[in-house]
């Protein structure tokens, strides 16, 4: 037993030594390395987090946890059978987790910095604000008179597969145009619409249900829809419920309702028309990560002198 703690014991030591020499010379490629991997790594829980991986995943720590028990007590055939089961694993994960993958890996690729249209100048925000306040004013109206709506507005995720699943328009944003779609009774009310460059690209789309068991049980499909779209890809969607007339926004798998025809708008701005606020806004996110994991340089405290000079520097 006393030579089990010996042994331990030299172990932590040299594993201790071991870090701090790998201390002394860190590069500041290293530090790169590290930021990114962290990302990398805060992504992968937000991914197990928002799917259904976090059941598998905390199955799978069951059976590490179970594989070291086995490892530890010397249990051949337990440690053999799992370790078969791991080399097959991967594949199975990879399998049954397709569409999850997916979509993630589609996000990564659409990463958030392109906005709804093309490009950043004044006259295509101008023609975006001019679409947003069309639906804004057609919502307005179907909210008035209770009719419910499914507006998607494409981003940088490629809504095609889910403009397949309904009837293409391609015709320009028009207040009298939305409300005519989803009006009770007309060919293409029932499912969502698409809104791809400030055009309507279809209606009548079915899009993909939310599996989110913690949402509020009187949202029935259509706002289970919108969710559910805004989960798989960066759309922003609109739905105007037919039951109580309350406008939501879905984005990135988050519903956030009662909006009016200003606060709707001003939503749709903030997330869809792209500025230099929001640019900058970007700019600001990636400098706080910087900042947040790079050593910062702490201010030496201020002497009493230091802070009268910078006063009367102010007040003159
Ligand atoms: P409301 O508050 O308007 O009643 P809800 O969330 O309660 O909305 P339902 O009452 O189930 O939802 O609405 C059914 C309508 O939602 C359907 O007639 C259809 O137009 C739309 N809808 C349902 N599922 C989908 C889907 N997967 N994709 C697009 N639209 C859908
Ligand atoms: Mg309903």
């Amino acid at each position: 037993m006393a030579e089990f703690f010996g042994n331990l014991g030299s172990y932590i030591l040299g594993f201790f030594k071991q870090l701090i020499m790998s201390f002394a010379d860190i590069r500041p490629s290293d530090i790169l390395d590290i930021v990114i991997v962290a990302y990398i790594i805060y992504k992968a829980i937000g991914f197990f987090k928002e799917t259904r991986a976090k059941i598998l995943l905390k199955g799978l720590l069951f059976l590490f946890v179970f594989w070291l028990i086995a490892q530890w007590f010397d249990l051949i055939s337990i440690r053999w059978l799992l370790v078969k089961f791991f080399d097959y694993a991967i594949v199975a994960v990879a399998i049954i987790f397709q569409p999850e993958l997916r979509h993630a890996l589609e996000r990564v690729g659409h990463s958030g910095f392109t906005k709804f249209g093309a490009g950043g100048d004044s006259a295509v925000s101008r023609a975006e604000a001019e679409c947003i306040d069309k639906v804004c004013k057609a919502c307005a109206s179907m909210q008035e008179q209770k009719i419910g709506a499914l507006i998607a507005f494409e981003r940088s995720t490629p809504l095609g597969e889910i403009i397949a699943t309904g009837t293409e328009i391609d015709a320009n944003v028009s207040e009298e145009l939305v409300s005519n779609v989803f009006y009770p009774k007309s060919p293409l009310h029932d499912g969502g619409m698409v809104i791809r460059s400030r055009r309507i690209a279809a209606a009548g789309c079915i899009l993909p249900l939310t599996a989110n068991t913690g949402l509020n049980k009187s949202l029935g499909t259509r706002h289970r829809a919108a969710v559910g779209l805004s989960e798989s890809s960066d759309a922003v969607v609109v739905v105007v419920s037919e039951e109580t007339g309350i406008v939501s926004v879905c984005i990135n798998g988050i519903i956030s309702r009662n909006y009016n025809q200003i606060s709707l708008r001003e939503k749709l701005y903030a997330e869809l028309i792209k500025t230099e606020d929001n640019r900058a806004d970007i700019w600001q996110k990636v400098k706080t990560l910087f900042e947040s994991v790079l050593p910062s340089k702490k201010k030496a405290p201020k002497t009493d002198e230091a802070k009268s000079e910078e006063e009367s520097e102010e007040k003159s």
